[in-house]
């Protein structure tokens, strides 16, 4: 009989997981269901269209359409799921015209995202207000962005970092003001974090961390945004201070929702009901290094787990292991990279630590175009495993933090990785690798602190 794998998200989780499936099992019947009125696109791209760096919303779109009537998939857009009956295995949907269907199913899984979290500041209603999640939200955006406006991005975290970029390369006189004090909390330590802020804010960005935004006041129009004892023009405010899983629907069908308030999952992504899986910004993960449970809302991860969702709803048989919420961003000329914990948050895990911070070369000193690159390691002092890293630098980042979230997970200690059997040439590399040396140097401070 013919597996009926209905999915609810259409984006990178459901999609990641339609595929898998159609992999596994030619034959299924699978289902996709998405509120929004396009086929997945690229989140991820949104700033990049705001800078001007991609020229249309619709270049994310990532497959055509003929990818889904390839892939024989039942591709319903514009489409809500508005109940989950997991008793009789059935779901009923609405589509624009208010029209419900009721759909069976076998197997189903939760692809549902998160959306923006917007705190409750007095004035945020107002229409020049933003926040940006959709190719909507995106368009909303882009119509406010003219040279010599001025805007206000409450959040320092990677999405805010990105618009700051996007809208100050287009002549936008851009503040953000960041609650907790400093730029990047989940991503950085403070004082990575400092060199990332010293490097924005040359480029003309104006950063205020450690304060928040108490109103935004404006008649008609958004006009300034008071921050403390002080004011602020503002003709556009974006609010970029993160999100929430959208759990609705697993709430009402009775699943059990985990502490970070994410959908809970076990290794095979599978909910507490059975023949339900959830995957992507909607699930909690587990932290690789600490065990915890743990939200990390990203594509890649989204991606990966997906795939374990939609193997398993075919009938295989995956495992997904866990996060370290490995993440690189690009804002003006510097890529900033993270994997793994930061000693902040090791400590708070109960973990001591030992760190080696160093400044480095992407190419050889005396190669055109070499440039800067900081790196730090940390690792735990009771066993010397590496347990974290984050890297800034105009290059050369994303692909140094993926080498060190393999070594993590591999649980490479700091006298390995000062042995990394590196490469090297004068144009894309330098001749002593500045994590080994960051390694060289977390490693020196670990056997001080023991001797
Ligand atoms: C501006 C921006 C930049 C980002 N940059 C990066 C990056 O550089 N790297 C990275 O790894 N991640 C990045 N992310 C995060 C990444 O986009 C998300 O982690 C990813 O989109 C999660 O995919 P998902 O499928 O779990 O959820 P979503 O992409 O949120 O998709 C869920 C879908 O389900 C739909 N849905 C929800 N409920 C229902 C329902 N009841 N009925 C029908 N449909 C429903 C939603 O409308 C949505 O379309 C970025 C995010 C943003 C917003």
């Amino acid at each position: 009989m013919q597996n009926r794998i209905v999915i609810v998200g259409g984006n990178a989780a459901g999609v990641s997981a339609a595929s898998a499936a159609r992999k596994r099992d030619r034959k299924a019947n699978i289902t996709l269901i998405t509120e929004e009125s396009y086929p997945p696109y690229s989140r991820c791209g949104l700033p990049y269209v705001i800078a001007g760096d991609i020229s249309r919303f619709e270049d994310l779109l990532i497959f055509p359409h003929s990818y889904f009537q390839m892939m024989k998939f039942n591709l319903l857009t514009q489409t809500t799921v508005k109940h989950i009956n997991p008793n009789e295995k059935h779901i009923i949907i609405e589509n624009t015209d208010g029209k419900t269907v009721t759909i069976s199913y076998d197997k189903l899984i939760l692809a549902t995202g998160a959306k923006p979290f917007v705190p409750p500041i007095k004035g945020i209603k107002k229409r020049e207000v933003y926040t940006l999640r959709t190719i909507e939200d995106g368009r909303l955006i882009s119509r406010q962005v003219v040279a010599g406006k001025h805007a206000v991005i409450i959040g320092a975290g990677f999405v805010g970092l990105e618009l700051a970029h996007a809208l100050s390369i287009r002549g936008v006189k851009t503040l953000i003001v960041e609650m907790v004090p400093q730029i990047l909390p989940t991503l950085l330590d403070q004082d990575m974090a400092m060199k990332a802020r010293g490097r924005i804010e040359e480029k003309g960005v104006m950063i205020i961390t450690g304060k928040a935004v108490d109103e935004i006041n404006g008649r008609e129009k958004v006009k300034e945004v008071i921050v403390g004892e002080e004011s602020y023009d503002a003709d556009l405010v974006i609010v970029a201070t993160g999100v929430r899983s959208r759990t609705e629907l697993a709430i009402q069908a009775g699943l059990t929702i985990g502490s970070t308030k994410g959908i809970s999952v076990n290794q095979k992504m599978e909910t507490t009901i059975p023949d339900i899986y959830a995957a992507g910004d909607c699930v909690e993960s587990k932290n690789i290094i600490t065990d915890q449970p743990t939200l990390c809302q990203l594509g890649t991860i989204a991606l990966r787990q997906g795939k374990v969702a939609g193997i398993n709803a075919a009938g295989g048989q995956a495992i997904f292991k866990g996060v370290l919420c490995s993440a690189v961003l690009k804002a003006f000329d510097l890529e900033i990279g993270a994997t793994g914990l930061t000693s902040n948050n090791a400590e708070k895990n109960g973990i001591k630590t030992v760190s080696g911070r160093v400044r480095g070369k992407t190419r050889a000193e005396y190669f055109p175009g070499t440039s800067e690159i900081n790196v730090k390691i940390i690792s735990d002092t009771s066993s010397s495993r590496v347990i974290g890293s984050q890297i800034i630098g105009s290059e050369g980042v994303a692909q140094r933090i993926n080498m060190l979230a393999l070594g993590i997970q591999k649980q490479v200690k700091l006298e390995e990785l000062v042995q990394i059997d590196a490469c090297y040439s004068p144009p894309v590399a330098d001749s002593l690798e500045v994590v080994m040396l960051s390694a060289e140097m977390a490693l020196q401070k670990q056997l001080r602190k023991s001797n």
